[in-house]
């Protein structure tokens, strides 16, 4: 048995030890994925381990909800571990959104209260561990946002520079702001996220820069600590769905990596079908699972949710691995349906961006249409924190736009008491 980890192409089969620093295989140009050593326990007392180190004191790596689950994340990370620490990301029940979409055992996994406000700070923890260790001289991605903001924290974290690649107009302002806030180098591209991923590819093949977008191996092992943390929080009682939105599709392959895993080792008992939901006007693997997975058919992506306005995922094969494994389907919402499930979930005091609420949008499509059932058990993941995208939300709540009538208006008064009881009279008796 191999006492580190190593890295496989799940194209040809070829093999390279952990420290390689190419994210493509170096052959075929397929994606690699991680391997790991076989963990000294499994089953129940795997379990008993995991449970043992929640809520200890000690050091970031061991507060961190990703690094908790470190014999299937990288298991030879040990003290070079990069984390802030991440995870522990809360696991909600809200009667109002069940109700909404009626499922009564709804969950909601809410990845938004990360430390930069979304899931991609799971990965990012790995990622940057791996690039000190193989000791990259800077690190870059293409980024609808987050993944930049990301990147920008934990290159700050690491003493490393960092450079992202944005694509020019379409990031919503939260996300751009707070990569500059944190320091990374930003480029705005007169181009679509597509272009910004073709670009950071050739600058990593050419100017050496180590690439951490989610085609990168080591991002996908953290971010299926999302999978592990949930079942955990639910005593290892596998739920009957997990429901998450989709773009360039890493967490769809993450989440199926985990649980295949996560079945293999005995920590589950079933496992949970997973369902994929895109955005309508960026729905390339829902119309490509409509027609059996015969092959992927790149579109102009267009919608209002920035965070998965992706046209050509790059994760698009092993997003299929992960739907046929897990009994998956895939399906695509509308922007007014995301819109009016943001709207509902904002409101029930939860909050997201417009890229979560996809989520729950296909939660209630696919009960409506019978797939999911009323008895089932169901987690839906809020990818992003409502912070996010504050222009959607003036739109909505501040002008006098298409969505404005769903808005909650501010009211303007003049500084007197009086005016104060009139509103409250008007609207509360
Ligand atoms: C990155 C991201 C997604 C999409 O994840 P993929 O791995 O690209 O499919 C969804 N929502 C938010 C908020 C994101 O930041």
């Amino acid at each position: 048995m191999s006492e580190t980890s190593w890295q496989e192409c799940e194209a040809c089969g070829r093999t390279t030890d952990e420290f390689s620093s190419a994210t493509r295989c170096t052959d075929c140009g397929g994606l690699l994925s991680l391997h790991h050593p076989t963990p000294d326990l499994t089953g129940p007392a795997l379990r008993d381990r995991f449970d043992a180190r929640h809520g200890v004191r000690g050091s970031a790596a061991e507060l961190s909800g990703v690094w908790r689950f470190r014999e299937l994340v990288l298991p030879s990370a040990g003290a070079a571990i990069i984390s802030q620490p991440e995870g522990n990301t809360p696991l909600l029940q809200r009667e109002s959104l069940s109700d909404w979409c009626g499922v009564a055992g709804l969950f909601l996994k809410h990845e938004g209260h990360n430390p930069t406000g979304s899931f991609k700070d799971r990965g990012m923890t790995v990622a940057v561990t791996q690039a000190k260790r193989i000791g990259a001289t800077a690190i870059a991605c293409a980024s609808t946002g987050n993944t930049s903001a990301s990147l920008a924290a934990y290159a700050a974290l690491a003493g490393l520079p960092g450079l992202t690649f944005v694509p020019e107009g379409q990031v919503a302002l939260g996300k751009l702001t707070q990569t500059l806030a944190y320091g990374a180098q930003t480029l705005l591209v007169d181009g679509d996220f597509d272009a910004c991923l073709r670009l950071a590819k050739e600058a990593s093949e050419q100017l050496g820069v180590y690439l951490v977008n989610s085609i990168n191996p080591f991002r996908i092992e953290g971010q299926k600590t999302i999978v592990l943390e949930l079942l955990q929080q639910l005593a290892w009682q596998a739920p009957d769905w997990i429901v998450l939105p989709a773009g360039n599709l890493g967490n769809v392959a993450a989440f199926g990596k985990a649980l295949a895993e996560a079945l293999a080792l005995g920590l589950i008992d079933h496992c949970p079908r997973l369902a994929a939901v895109q955005a309508q006007g960026a729905s390339p693997f829902a119309a490509a699972f409509a027609r059996g997975f015969d092959h992927m058919e790149p579109v102009a992506a267009e919608t209002i949710a920035t965070a998965i306005r992706i046209g050509a995922p790059a994760s698009y094969d092993r997003g299929v691995r992960a739907i046929r494994t897990t009994a998956g389907v895939v399906t695509s919402v509308s922007d007014d349906e995301i819109l009016e499930a943001k709207i509902t979930i904002d409101r029930a005091g939860v909050g997201c961006e417009p890229a979560s609420a996809a989520s729950l949008a296909g939660v209630r499509q696919l009960r409506h249409r019978g797939m999911i059932s009323g008895s089932e058990r169901v987690v839906a993941i809020l990818t992003g924190h409502l912070l996010k995208d504050p222009g959607i939300l003036q739109t909505i709540h501040q002008s006098s736009g298409s969505a404005s009538h769903l808005g909650n208006k501010p009211i303007r008064i003049p500084p007197t008491i009086e005016a104060v009881r009139r509103v409250l009279f008007a609207s509360i008796w």
